[in-house]
């Protein structure tokens, strides 16, 4: 061992530990029962963990020691101690995992945890504060700890909770982990067996190892996903999904399943009411387990789901898997890999009987967590088609708020409408109000509204739905000709629209006058009230892709550019056109400044961005030549 010290030394905190510390002594107080939670958890990690290790190892520690966690409390000196005959932790383990936050990005997570704190105390649990949670009612913690590996040596970690701890060699220490906290003075009640009882069958019912109080075992110690789910109620499911999750809601879904082919699985999944990421919590960790035969093989799995399945909560539990798989192999594994499609696929057709069953409830979920089955479609080409079936969203012919499947918009197309076609907009009124709907409106023709800008990307991904193409409503390519609807009123022509050489003439005057900001200029056969619109002749980008490709420029601090890659369509037919036609002949520079603010108005109405300097300066200009009486 490279550190043999006999003394007593006295270590600093790390800064973000001791701003940690500063917000759980100060800001948690409401809800101080979940650090009996939190350290009896940590010692449930702890047994699991050695239960794994031991399958790995020749020797380990006291190997005979029963895996078992031990609350004993002292009313008379007000401590609580919390015991686990766990992995323990030598003493460079000590000051890594109780002197720094392994957190990456610590400070965004201090911050939220901060913002938390002050909104609602009962989310912490999500953030794992876990081991500091002690000082919320310990004045003084202590912690003896001896590792599981053989020649490893005990230490006494101790701190006040103010800036920094102590380490002292301990000699005669058992395997595991033995934590003291001395309470504070308005903490007493936590020196109370009846106390501390409840809080164990409140939270820490399912740990699977006993948890003794004055000798006694408080748990039901058995894994509730091993046992026939018709004996199950379904007060202890939601007890579960608490304990597993860390949660205060209630699971929205619950899927437990078993199968026996191709794989040996019992599995045991959650949907939570609440996407703690929405709330501003940061990336998820996954919430699933791996088990292998009621063991833990690894906790908050990253093997056993793909990543935007992260929201889910539960365990797995394959008795195919063997038992001393290293974490390495888990990720090589032919068989992991096979359990994570067996468990994807399972889960989709799960979320397809919901959405048939109960449409509400489903939208609902879809509502909270759409926005992972979305970042599926982007990232997992494997399940691209079954996930399309899951989306959702509004449309022209749906009530606002009210969800529509592709499947819907397919089964009512129109005669001879071959394609499926969206828009994006930042809400529901401007999609519908904007220029791009009108066409549609005009031939009665059904046109989904995308609301978020990954909608876009989503639409993209997955190119065409049951072998209809998706098609954004600002290409420049849309035909709508072919399709035959009720709504279609005779394709007159506008009654007293330009003449085709005035057309020409005209169209080209304006690409000149826009010089390098447009691509093309073209005589529209799309609009009705709008006077112009801006249309993409790439087939592949849509505006809002731009705008969020236009916001991410800005935020690294590059310049203002315009997409210059745009088509205007002019509405041939619309007073505003026509006269810019005639005043061109006689004021050439007030028309340049009119169709240019006529271009950025449609740039708007794309969600795009414009040069506000110049887009103001130039309405001013137009402004005062229209109030001269
Ligand atoms: P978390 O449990 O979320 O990782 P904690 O702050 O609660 O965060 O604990 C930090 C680390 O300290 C744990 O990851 C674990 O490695 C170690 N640890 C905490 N409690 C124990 C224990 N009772 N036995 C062994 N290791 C522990």
């Amino acid at each position: 061992m490279a550190n043999k010290k006999t003394q007593t030394e006295t270590k600093e905190f790390q800064a973000e530990v001791k701003k940690l510390l500063d917000i759980v002594i100060h800001s948690l107080y409401t809800e101080r029962d979940i650090f009996v939670r939190e350290l009896i958890s940590n010692g449930a990690d702890a047994l699991e963990k050695f239960r794994h290790q031991r399958l790995l190892e020749e020797e380990v520690f006291d190997s005979h020691v029963p895996l078992e966690i031990t609350i004993a409390v002292d009313e008379e000196n007000h401590t609580l101690t919390i015991a686990d005959t766990g992995i323990g932790m030598t003493r460079e383990e000590l000051e890594a995992n109780l002197g720094t936050i392994a957190h990456s990005g610590s400070n965004t997570f201090l911050a939220e945890l901060a913002e938390a704190a002050k909104k609602d105390v009962s989310l912490i649990g999500q953030f794992g504060v876990g081991f500091y949670s002690a000082f919320m009612a310990g004045k003084k913690v202590r912690v003896l700890s001896r590792s599981y590996i053989t020649d490893a040596e005990g230490y006494e970690w101790s701190s006040d909770g103010s800036g920094s701890y102590t380490l002292t060699p301990e000699k005669g220490l058992r395997r595991g982990t033995k934590i003291i906290v001395e309470l504070k003075d308005d903490a007493h009640e936590f020196a109370n067996e009846d106390k501390i009882k409840q809080i164990i069958k409140q939270y820490s019912n399912f740990v699977p190892f006993p948890i003794k109080v004055d000798g006694e075992a408080v748990n039901t110690v058995q894994a509730l996903w091993t046992r026939n789910k018709n004996e199950i109620k379904e007060e202890e499911y939601a007890e579960f999904y608490k304990f597993i999750g860390n949660a205060f809601d209630d699971p929205r879904f619950r899927l437990h399943f078993t199968a026996d082919a191709p794989l040996a699985i019992n599995a045991l999944l959650f949907v939570p009411k609440e996407n703690i990421e929405r709330l501003g919590f940061g990336r998820m960790k996954s919430g699933v387990n791996l088990y292998c035969q009621k063991v833990l093989i690894e906790q908050h799995s990253e093997n056993i789901l793909p990543e935007w399945l992260r929201f889910l909560k539960g365990v797995v539990d394959s008795e195919d898997l063997p038992l001393n798989i290293s974490r390495q192999a888990l990720q090589d594994s032919a068989l992991v890999a096979k359990l994570k499609q067996v468990l994807t696929k399972r889960f989709l057709k799960f979320l397809g009987e919901q959405a048939r069953e109960d449409a509400e409830k489903y939208n609902e979920f879809f509502a909270e967590f759409g926005i992972y089955l979305k970042e599926g479609v982007t990232i997992d080409y494997a399940y691209r088609d079954e996930i399309a079936k899951l989306l959702r969203f509004e449309s022209s012919k749906s009530e606002a708020d009210k969800l529509i499947s592709l499947a819907d918009y397919v089964e009512r197309m129109a005669e001879g409408q071959k394609e499926i076609y969206y828009i994006n907009g930042p809400s529901r009124a401007a999609a519908e109000s904007g220029p791009y709907a009108e066409a549609f409106k005009k031939r009665d023709i059904e046109i989904i509204y995308t609301l978020e800008p990954i909608d876009d990307f989503v639409m993209n991904h997955l190119g065409e739905f049951d072998s209809k193409k998706l098609v954004s409503a600002d290409r420049a390519d849309l035909d709508l000709s072919e399709i035959k609807s009720a709504g279609e009123a005779e394709e007159e022509e506008a009654e007293s629209s330009l003449e085709p050489e005035v057309i020409k003439s005209l169209t080209g005057w304006i690409k000149e006058a826009l010089g390098g900001r447009v691509k093309e200029v073209i005589a529209s056969k799309r609009l009705v009230d709008s006077p112009a619109i801006i249309v993409n002749p790439d087939g592949y980008m849509t505006s809002t892709m731009e705008r969020v490709m236009q916001a991410a420029r800005l935020e690294k601090g590059e310049p203002f550019q315009e997409p210059g890659n745009k088509n205007l369509e002019i509405n041939i037919g619309h007073p505003l056109i026509k006269q810019l036609s005639l005043l061109r002949g006689t004021d050439d520079e007030f028309a340049k400044n009119v169709i240019e603010q006529v271009f950025d108005n449609a740039l708007i109405q794309a969600g795009l961005m414009v040069d506000p300097r110049k887009m103001v300066e130039r309405s001013y200009k137009i402004l005062e030549r229209a109030t001269k009486g």
